[in-house]
């Protein structure tokens, strides 16, 4: 019997990458989305790439009633990837709620049913942004939670205590993993899925591509007075499919027992920082193209630098980022020329 794992938000960016690599290390996937910020074509996409159509149902999560009624249903799950969130900075500022509610309702259901239907293991999808700007770099995961700059980034510091205090309580018979991402770019492979926002998208790379794709005009990079070395902000950028790689490792770590705490959290990401410019010039590099960008004032809300220090990740989950950034861009470009029909 394979062991059957339930991943919400399975149909978005990177929990379609965890999906494929679930199936390929031989779990049964089980995924709800409620595609507000998805496709569900994405299924097509993933059954292609490894030739078995996840289990679908879509519903919003925060429907706890619908939450116990699919767990009663499905009663072989063995644990559980949450992804389901909302994750825009700015849009969470200017919907709060939308955002307590979503990043929040979600889990307390989750955790609720997981006690109720026996379901012992969650990893959950944290952030760096837990830490703020952090003094010591690179961060550690012992490094200090500091007050958040923004109602998503706060959500993350609530779910990571909301798990803290449930896992707590159950004594035992619930374990997690909260794993704190950096900034995952790229795209599988096989180029069947990536990266697609809705709109003008917000996060770097998404604009690098469509800019060289000539859907965008000119890229915006925001602040050149950072302390750092060519005065653009540095992040710690992770190839998605290392990322969903973690995510495998975490699941049969619960699964296996191996975990030494009821929650542990864990760094996930290269454990190198890079500038925006540094990062634009790998990606001029690497694809050829002339990307048309000025520099503008600062984001409101940026933190300055941030990287990881991943050796606990390394040693404990015997897991570590494989893909170089310049590999990293070339599939997010390749993906982005797919999608747009560009050869
Ligand atoms: N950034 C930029 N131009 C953009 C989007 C992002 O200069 O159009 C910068 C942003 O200010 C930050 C870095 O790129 O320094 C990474 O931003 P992103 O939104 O991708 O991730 P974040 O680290 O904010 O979660």
């Amino acid at each position: 019997m394979k062991k059957q794992v339930l991943v919400t938000g399975g149909v978005g960016y990177i929990g379609s990458h965890t999906v494929v690599e679930l199936q390929s290390e031989g779990y049964e996937v089980f995924i709800v989305d409620d595609l507000s910020n998805s496709n569900i074509e994405v299924l097509d996409r993933i059954e292609k790439i490894s030739g078995v159509r996840p289990h679908f149902e879509q519903f919003d999560l925060c429907d706890r009633v619908r939450v116990q009624e699919y767990f009663q249903k499905h009663d072989g799950l063995e644990a559980i990837i949450h992804f389901a969130a909302s994750k825009a900075v700015g849009e969470s500022v200017e919907n709060p709620l939308l955002y307590y509610r979503n990043n929040l309702v979600t889990l307390m259901n989750l955790l609720e049913a997981m006690g109720q239907y026996n379901v012992p293991s969650i990893v959950f999808s944290s952030s760096c942004t837990v830490y703020g700007q952090p003094e010591v770099l690179p961060v550690t995961e012992k490094a200090p939670v500091q007050e958040a700059t923004s109602p998503y980034g706060n959500t993350k510091q609530i779910c990571e205590e909301i798990l803290f205090d449930s896992i707590s309580a159950y004594a035992g018979s619930v374990r997690g993993i909260a794993l704190r991402y950096f900034n995952p770019i790229g795209a599988h492979a096989s180029a069947e899925i990536g990266e697609l926002p809705v709109g003008v998208p917000q996060n770097l790379v998404p604009y690098i591509t469509q800019t060289a794709a000539g859907l965008r005009e000119q890229l915006s990079i925001f602040g050149d007075d950072y302390d750092t070395a060519d005065g653009t902000a540095v992040r710690d950028y992770i190839h998605v499919v290392d990322l969903a790689k973690a995510h495998v490792v975490a699941i049969s770590r619960l699964m296996e027992h191996n975990n030494k705490k009821p929650l542990e959290f864990f760094n996930i990401g290269t454990g190198t920082g890079l500038t925006v410019l540094q990062l634009v010039k790998a990606f001029e590099k690497v694809t050829g193209v002339d990307l048309n960008y000025k520099l503008v004032d600062r984001r409101t809300g940026d933190i300055e630098k941030v990287w990881a220090d991943t050796t606990f990740a390394n040693e404990e989950l015997g897991w570590k980022a494989q893909s170089s950034v310049e590999e990293t861009l070339a599939s997010a470009w390749v993906w982005e020329k797919k999608i747009r029909n560009i050869n």
